[in-house]
């Protein structure tokens, strides 16, 4: 009898803890549909490390599903109001990735402002040591820096960012208790204020190509755009285009439209810096994040409240 399903591909302590549980373990979605009918009745909660879409013809394949406890604090991959509909309880995991994901994203505007790549191979490759300067670069700190989603994550990029004494701006869909940040009705203001645009929202339909090229054009030619979000909320053509004509500075990606495949163009510009959806990839936060998906799942198993409900 099946009653976890682990779906996803998990490291060597999850993968243990898991199989602890009792979890029967296939690697993506694809192959959990295609169980055969009596596994597939059998299963009752689901952990789900997942990039395919959990929808509802998915869903439909487990009749007897309660829970589906997502790896990751965003769970634009489920289809949360069909489990709603059909009372599957959906869990994340938010809070134990803020500091990893909020370093990630100042790291990331460091390296891009300080043009610290090219740094490091004008030292390598020993241009510095034959004699040539390393070109002045632009300062970053001191400078404006906009929120685009002031939700767990955005707050502590924004801390960070005030310790670079920074003046910070955000955008949320309401003003939010902040000390003296900057609040912006839309995110047209928000991008026309600001050096910096660093982007939290959610993914999912209703934030997709929230970045546009209008808000792009908003942010100008001497904006960078940093996005730790979803590849979604940026419209991948229009940031591409400004960035070959030179109509914004640069960029910091740790997410993508079509991951693992970064549009090949990226890699021509010297004014990105791009990352492999690392943000989280820590040993200490995935394995907070996996901790905490396993206990939502043994919270279901034995009836009692689940920790961090989605729905
Ligand atoms: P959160 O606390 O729920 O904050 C989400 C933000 O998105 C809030 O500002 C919220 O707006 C906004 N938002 C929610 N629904 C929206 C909608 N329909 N339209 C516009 N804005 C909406 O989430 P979090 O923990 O900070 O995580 C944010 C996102 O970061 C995750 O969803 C995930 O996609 C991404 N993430 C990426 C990585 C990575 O490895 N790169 C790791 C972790 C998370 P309000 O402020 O108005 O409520």
């Amino acid at each position: 009898m099946t009653r976890l399903l682990s779906i996803g591909t998990y490291g060597e302590a999850d993968t243990k803890a898991l199989d602890e549980m009792g979890a029967r373990f296939v690697p993506d979605l694809d192959a959990a549909c295609a169980l055969d009918d009596a596994a597939r009745a059998d299963v009752t909660a689901i952990a789900f490390k997942g990039s395919g879409s959990f929808d509802d013809a998915a869903m439909d394949r487990f009749p007897g599903l309660g829970l589906i406890a997502n790896f990751g604090v965003g769970y634009d991959a489920i289809d949360v109001e069909a489990a709603e509909g059909r009372s599957i309880a959906v869990t994340n995991t938010p809070d134990v990735l803020n500091d990893d994901v909020a370093d990630l994203a100042v790291a990331m505007w460091l390296m891009q402002g300080r043009r610290m790549l090219q740094a490091d191979a004008h030292v390598r490759s020993g241009t510095w040591a034959e004699g040539t300067p390393f070109p002045l670069n632009r300062k970053v700190s001191g400078g404006t820096a906009g929120i685009l989603g002031l939700g767990r994550i955005g707050y502590e990029i924004a801390d960070r960012l005030a310790a670079f004494k920074m003046d910070i701006h955000y955008w949320s869909r309401s003003p939010k208790k902040t000390p003296g940040w900057t609040y912006h009705a839309d995110p047209q203001s928000l991008a026309a204020d600001v050096d910096f645009l660093f982007v939290a929202v959610v993914g999912g339909p209703e934030t997709e190509n929230l970045v546009d090229g209008r808000l792009l054009d908003a942010l100008g030619p001497d904006g960078v755009l940093i996005n730790i979000s979803r590849g979604s909320v940026v419209d991948e053509a229009a940031l591409l285009d400004r960035l070959e004509r030179g109509a914004l500075a640069g960029a910091g990606l740790d997410v993508f439209a079509d991951e693992p495949r970064a549009d090949p163009r990226f890699a021509k510009l010297d004014t990105v810096v791009l990352q492999p959806h690392q943000a989280s990839a820590t040993h200490a936060t995935r394995g907070a994040m996996g901790q905490l998906q396993r206990d939502n799942i043994a919270a279901f198993f034995e009836g009692q409240d689940l920790l961090t409900p989605v729905v």
